[in-house]
């Protein structure tokens, strides 16, 4: 069931999300040759705590740590505190805070150092397809139209679509109705509707699509062992059309030092 929420609703997932998003930017800025996971995840804790809110991730169906780090061939759920970081790498770094009864989900993707060509094309592209997917979630649209358009921007650049896992609607449980693929027709899905809030969230590849995870129970790889990349946001979607909420608010303090 899909549930539609209030402007109060969406007040309050927004303030978490503006958490969410403030910790990304406090990920990003650690990010460097050298640095263990752990230790960010730690500090990521920290910053949502301070700020008053609970990391969503931490205990979700067990799972052991307040951020996902992803490197890599690794899509998402990267269990932080097993790598360390290296030049080169592609690092995705996902959130959930929950505050006043409401999430907020993010995630964002960036290189450390020099990367290769294809590595730089694969971020600006896995980033543009979420933005050209939430120029789709507006009233009147489906949810089709969405993953159309995520998928034909990411496959015009030769990327592949990561299919068995979705975005989805987001408010009192992080994990809500709809589902959101990546992909879809034009068209077909579910009418959105104002006041529907959902995490945008397209995984792409530089090589085949299929995904598996990993012993730790977690972790989702390439099969083909190719580079992935994530970016997420949360949307509501107003009667004008969507807005991301999970952006730091201009002129207030990102960071938590
Ligand atoms: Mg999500």
């Amino acid at each position: 069931m899909v549930t539609l929420r209030s402007k109060d609703e969406v007040d309050k997932i927004r303030h978490s999300a503006q958490i969410v998003a403030g910790t990304l930017q406090l990920l990003k800025s650690m990010g460097a040759p050298g640095v263990d996971t752990g230790d960010m995840d730690k500090k990521a804790e920290e910053f949502i705590r301070d700020n008053g809110g609970e990391p969503s991730f931490l205990g979700y169906h067990g799972f052991p740590a307040s951020t996902c780090i992803s490197i890599n061939e690794e899509v998402v759920h990267g269990i932080p505190g097993r790598r360390i970081i290296q030049e080169g790498d592609i690092v995705g770094v996902d959130v959930g805070v929950y505050k006043n009864g409401y999430h907020g989900d993010a995630a964002l993707s960036f290189p450390i150092g020099e990367v290769s060509e294809r590595a730089k094309e694969l971020l600006k592209v896995t980033e543009e397809s979420l933005l050209k997917g939430i120029e789709a979630f507006r009233p009147g649209n489906t949810l089709g139209d969405v993953g159309h358009a995520v998928q034909s921007h990411g496959e015009k650049h030769g990327f592949g679509i990561v299919r068995s896992l979705v975005g989805h609607g987001i408010g009192t449980e992080m994990h809500e109705d709809p589902q959101v693929p990546n992909y879809g027709k034009p068209g077909s899905g579910l009418k959105l509707r104002a006041g529907m809030v959902c995490a945008i969230e397209p995984m792409l590849t530089v090589g085949d699509h299929d995904v598996k995870t990993l012993s730790d129970h977690w972790t989702i790889v390439t099969r083909d062992g190719s580079l992935a990349c994530h970016f997420e946001h949360t949307v509501a979607l107003t009667e004008n059309g969507p807005e991301i909420l999970s952006v730091v608010p201009t002129g207030e303090k990102v960071s938590a030092d």
